[in-house]
């Protein structure tokens, strides 16, 4: 089995809701709850839920964008939680990420030559003609050709200037990338030629992704392994293929009921959930689901559910899995 390269240990991230003049703090929204997994060396790691479910919190905290605000981070062995300066600086090198929105993720003003060998010079990694050759190989690995190299963001269509932004990604050499939702504002044909180059681009440069996506056909095509996120708390971890053959979480069934099959011999059960999903600001006691869970029992509304492992190192934090549950009902 690969390396972790990436682990997360009940990773918080919690906002402040403040009132008055004084700022006086009346809770807290909950972006991210008591989160922990691994991201194993190489591999593309899916991480999905409804929007607001706080995958792009836990995204941007992972790395450090923003401050956790309880938990660790460990990246190829190290502790970069409160790395600051030059940690920092070196830890930012080799993990870089690409936005949903091409468009305001880039400055209009800058062609793309400046935009990408400024992130260069930051990094210390070329300078001058130098930056300037390595911008043009990046170019050529995501597609585009030294044409482009002094156009400005305007000039380019939206797959072409996620390509950008994906080349601008590169130009640290980076080990890890966050992609959130990279392919969500492109046509479909748009966004099946950016996902080939991001496969092929992991396998050129031994890269490892975090995908962050809503879209479950995209994380099929894409991911080798899956965690599903709901109200800031990881509440399924599997591979992809058992995941899309046998969802254990009623939520996940959900999901993947929305998601048409492939295999014309594979029928899958209509879930169907109720209601919106309730705030981050104030989640439901115990599991935080069942307000919408079509079997929710007596325990759901007052225990929260553990992740506990299932049926071969599948992970699921549902009290339909506990023994017990199994030995009362079957
Ligand atoms: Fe539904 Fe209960 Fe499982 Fe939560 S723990 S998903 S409410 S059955």
């Amino acid at each position: 089995m690969k390396s972790d390269l990436v682990k997360i240990v009940d990773l918080k991230k919690h906002y402040p809701i403040r009132s008055g003049v004084l700022g006086r703090t009346l809770g807290y929204v909950r972006a991210v709850d008591g989160v922990s997994f691994e991201i194993r060396r190489g591999e593309s790691f899916g991480l999905v839920g409804e929007s607001g479910c706080g995958k792009t919190t836990l995204g941007k905290t992972i790395l450090r964008l923003m401050d956790p605000t309880a938990g660790r981070i460990i990246y190829d062995d190290t502790d970069v939680t409160k790395v600051s300066g030059r940690g920092l600086r070196k830890y930012r090198r080799a993990v870089q990420i690409v936005f949903q929105d091409p468009f305001s993720s880039m400055d209009p003003r800058q062609t793309v030559a400046s935009i990408l060998t400024e992130v260069m010079h930051v990094n210390g990694i070329a300078e001058g003609q130098r930056a300037l050759e390595k911008a043009i190989d990046l170019l050529e690995l995501v597609g585009l050709n030294e044409s482009h190299l002094f156009r400005y963001p305007h000039e380019f269509s939206g797959g072409q200037r996620q390509r950008v932004c994906i080349a601008r990604a590169l130009s640290t050499d980076p080990e890890f990338v966050v992609l959130d939702e990279p392919t969500s504002s492109l046509d479909v044909s748009v966004q099946a030629q950016l996902l080939k180059l991001l496969k092929d681009l992991q396998k050129k440069l031994d890269l490892t992704y975090l995908f962050i996506s809503h879209n479950m056909a995209v994380v099929r095509h894409l991911c080798d392994r899956v965690g599903v996120m709901y109200l800031a708390k990881l509440v399924e971890l599997s591979d992809k293929k058992d995941l899309f053959l046998e969802p254990l979480h009623p939520y996940t069934q959900a999901l993947l009921s929305a998601v048409p099959e492939p295999d014309p011999t594979v029928r899958r059960e209509g879930v169907v959930v109720k209601g919106e999903p309730p705030s981050p600001a104030n989640p439901p006691s115990g599991c935080r689901f069942h307000p919408r869970c079509a079997y929710a029992f007596e325990k759901c509304p007052s225990v929260v559910p553990e992740l506990m492992e299932v049926n071969n190192k599948r992970l699921v934090a549902c009290f339909l899995y506990d023994e017990g549950h199994v030995r009362e009902t079957g």
